[in-house]
């Protein structure tokens, strides 16, 4: 299970995200939502240490990965890199490399070698389970900026599951997909999410709906930095929300 305690961040002095804590229990798909802006995407660059790399970037708080805190002394960035893996809002696999070698690239971006044979069996089965091992398996050699959105997509997610992660974060990943591939691209997460913890960032509320089955509504106003209003089971999130700014926005109201 993944947990943030008491999570701030600042750019400079710019204080985005203001005590956030939220746990994300394994085997579920946690879907954050919110207006533009309110720190979503940096809340999830929080949780695989991508939010250090900005040179201004400042943090407060814990991210647990079961009882370990991945951004203690003794943690290098990438043993973070091979548990959690991450997804964006745009595809982007390597174009000019084959399917085959973007999948490979998932271990070498995580400093992981592996044998001939080692590679094969990989790639089938992560082509598999982001459901493009049928589709694709006689054009392996071909390069992955070839394929359509929707296939770009899941070969992106193929490449995050090279290295096993405990962690998948995905930051609005079907929005610019079709909905056709949106929904093929649903499939694969919730068959994902018996073994990979899933976090998703979505615009999209019947999306949030469809995947998750809890849910974390981040909120910006009023000179007050991002902060989650109101978070827990998404039916009841949905169906009955405490807060009225929760009821307004799940309901397209602003
Ligand atoms: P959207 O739904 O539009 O993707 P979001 O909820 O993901 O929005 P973030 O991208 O996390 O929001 O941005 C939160 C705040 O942090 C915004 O005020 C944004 O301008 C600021 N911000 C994000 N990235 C940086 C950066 N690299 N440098 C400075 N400020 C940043
Ligand atoms: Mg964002």
């Amino acid at each position: 299970r993944l947990e943030a305690r008491s999570i701030s961040a600042w750019f400079g002095d710019h204080l985005v995200l203001q005590d956030v804590s939220l746990q994300m229990p394994a085997g579920q798909i946690t879907a954050l939502i919110g207006p533009s802006g309110c720190g979503k995407s940096t809340f999830l660059r929080i949780l695989n240490r991508m939010h250090e790399l900005v040179p201004s970037a400042a943090l407060a708080g814990e991210v647990l990965l079961d009882a370990d805190d991945i951004y203690d002394a003794g943690h290098r960035l990438v043993d973070a890199r091979k548990k959690i893996g991450m997804v964006f809002q745009k595809p982007n696999p390597f174009p000019a490399m084959s399917i085959y070698d973007n999948v490979v690239a998932g271990l070498k971006l995580a400093g992981v070698g592996a044998t001939r044979s080692e590679k094969d069996i990989l790639v089938e089965s992560c082509l598999t389970k982001a459901g493009l091992w049928n589709e694709l398996k006689d054009r392996l050699r071909s390069p992955g900026g070839g394929l359509s959105g929707g296939q770009q997509q899941r070969l992106c997610i193929a490449r995050s599951l090279a290295v096993k992660p405990r962690i998948l974060l995905m930051d609005e990943p079907c929005s610019a997909l079709d909905p056709t591939s949106t929904r093929v691209i649903e499939e694969t997460m919730l068959e994902l999410a018996q073994e990979v913890t899933i976090v998703i960032v979505t615009h999209n509320m019947q999306q949030a709906q469809r995947v998750s089955q809890q849910c974390a509504f981040f909120l910006a106003s009023q000179g007050q930095p991002g902060h989650i209003v109101e978070h827990g089971d998404t039916e009841a999130m949905f169906g009955d929300p405490i807060d009225p700014r929760t009821h307004d926005y799940v309901n397209g109201r602003f």
